[in-house]
């Protein structure tokens, strides 16, 4: 075992300074899931220079993979997600998004900036551990398919399987705290559903010879709302949102289909799996109470697993952010209904599960927050157009947190992190 470092509380200032400066171009340059060309390059020029070995476009995505290989010893990987969001930033910072109607709203640009900072920490800092570092910059994870992308792809059988993931994610709390999972789930999994309900079209004037799949779909929605309310027990934090609605196209015509969307979320598979079914089994009721020409569709566009951080990992990494940041700082995170696709790479295919620390990472700034306290107001989130993490207090603070999470697994080698074999060699 080698030692440990002394606990490092904030990164250099040079080096806060460049991260700094990647955030606030990152920040203003937004792209949207799928299209993060410039973002990608962005952050692989930077990770080329600090001497990372990068593997870009993967996938036929800009996802990328950046390598720091530094001796015998685990591979740990960081991940970061590139995507932003389709909106209107409204903040009015100086440094603002300069892309109309795209704006880094979910703090994607934050966690580049902390995982790019903490890959130059472990650079400048190599001959104190051993092991591979490797950072994933990831595409898409707003529309939840850049993991499974990646996954599908076979980026483990390319690069070796790493012995544990670490990641982080902005959220409404006090600026400079991280929180941390208590053991249990910290994320919802959740199922996105595309659904088309048939009908029979005809004149607005002979309704009695159509079927009208307007109001199947009008009838569906209220019905559907009623599955959270009536067969879900309140514990299992089931959430049901039909997002979209489409059917007709002039007020004269009665249309033949109407599609829906629809977002369920839940703490259990099991929950999910029993939502589904439900959710199918409304549309069916009403297309034949409907006496529609035919059965309705679903299909099932997108899914993310519940995220459940490691607990032995969780447990020990608490500890390495209490001895770095301070405890006052190191909070228990409440399980939230958000979801992520980071577990696509985590939980794998053939039943393995890599060890995964994810904790969240708290952006208000202090009077944001003593203000809204005080009113008993909510502060802006994740997805809101004025969101604005302090960056003075956030970034130091997620370089640090994944810094010495890092340092932690590197210094205590494989065992810390699970009984997995040494990782494949990477192809060349
Ligand atoms: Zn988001
Ligand atoms: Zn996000």
């Amino acid at each position: 075992m080698r030692p440990v470092a002394a606990p490092e509380t904030q990164p250099p200032r040079a080096e806060l300074k460049a991260a700094v400066e990647l955030y606030l171009a990152l920040h203003r340059a937004p792209e949207l899931s799928g299209a993060e060309h410039s973002t990608a390059a962005l952050l692989t020029d930077r990770l080329t220079a600090l001497g990372l070995t990068v593997h870009p476009g993967l996938a036929g995505t800009p996802s990328f993979l950046a390598e720091l290989r530094n001796g015998p010893g685990p591979t740990v990987l960081l991940r970061t997600e590139l995507d932003a969001l389709p909106v209107t930033e409204a903040t009015g910072l100086p440094y603002a998004s300069a892309v109309p109607g795209v704006m880094h709203a979910c703090g994607h640009d934050l966690h580049a900036a902390a995982a790019t900072g903490a890959a130059a920490r472990l650079a400048a800092t190599r001959a104190d551990w051993q092991g591979r570092l490797l950072l994933l910059g990831q595409s898409a994870e707003e529309t939840l398919t850049g993991a499974r992308a990646l996954a599908d792809d076979g980026l483990y059988e390319r690069f070796g399987r790493p012995d544990a993931v670490l990641a982080q994610h902005a959220a409404p709390l006090p600026a400079g705290t991280l929180a941390h999972a208590t053991g249990g789930p910290l994320m919802a999994g959740s199922r996105t559903l595309e659904a088309v309900l048939h009908g029979r079209g005809g004149h607005a004037a002979t309704p009695h010879l159509a079927a009208d799949p307007l109001l199947m779909a009008a009838s569906a929605v209220v019905r559907l709302h009623t599955l959270t309310a009536r067969e879900t027990a309140p514990a299992e934090g089931a959430v049901l949102t039909v997002g979209t609605l489409h059917a007709g196209t002039r007020a004269n015509v009665i249309p033949d289909r109407a599609t829906l969307s629809l977002g369920l979320r839940a703490f259990t598979e099991a929950a999910l799996d029993r939502l589904q079914e439900a959710v199918r089994r409304v549309l069916a009721a009403e297309s034949e109470a409907a006496a529609a020409p035919g059965p309705p569709e679903l299909t099932v566009t997108a899914r993310s697993p519940v995220l459940t951080p490691d607990p032995d990992l969780t447990a020990s990494l608490r500890a390495v952010h209490a001895e770095h940041l301070g405890a006052g700082r190191v909070l228990a995170a409440v399980p939230s209904p958000a979801t992520e696709d980071l577990t696509h790479l985590t939980r794998l295919a053939d039943g393995t599960r890599i060890p995964l620390a994810y904790w969240m990472l708290g952006t208000t700034p202090a009077a944001t927050w003593r203000a809204a306290t005080a009113e008993g107001r909510t502060v802006p989130a994740n997805h809101a157009s004025d969101f604005a993490p302090d960056l003075r207090q956030a970034l130091p603070a997620g370089i640090t947190a994944l810094t010495a999470a890092a340092r932690h697994l590197f210094a205590d080698g494989p065992h810390a992190v699970g009984a997995f074999p040494p990782s494949p060699e990477a192809a060349p």
